[in-house]
């Protein structure tokens, strides 16, 4: 995969992850949980976005604002954020130096 993707990949997982906890943090703390994890995983969500490129990362977060996930994986040829048929073309390209985008919703795609 290509490593810039990979990040993007990891930076959304991780997202992901903080969001949830934020949203169930009052009342994992009325739990008696240890927030400091979350500090630490937003930590780890800003170095992982230093080290995308600018223009990879921008792209990322205007797809993340629009559909929540930005970076989708291909299963079956299908895109799995709009399910439109992705050539299998794009599989080589990827593995070149450059990110593909589908086509008709603009996710940015990947190979699992
Ligand atoms: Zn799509």
């Amino acid at each position: 995969m290509h490593p810039q993707l990979q990040k993007l990949v990891a930076l959304q997982d991780i997202e992901a992850m903080i969001s949830e906890a934020k949203e169930q943090s009052s009342e994992l703390e009325g739990m008696g949980f240890n927030l400091d994890g979350l500090a630490s995983l937003q930590e780890k969500a800003d170095s992982l976005a230093g080290e995308i490129e600018k223009r990879h990362l921008g792209y990322y977060r205007r797809l993340h604002k629009r559909f929540g996930h930005a970076v989708v994986p291909v299963v079956d040829n299908l895109c799995t954020g709009c399910f439109a048929n992705i050539p299998a073309s794009f599989v080589s390209a990827t593995n070149e130096n450059l990110l593909q985008n589908c086509e008709s919703c603009g996710r940015i795609l990947y190979w699992p």
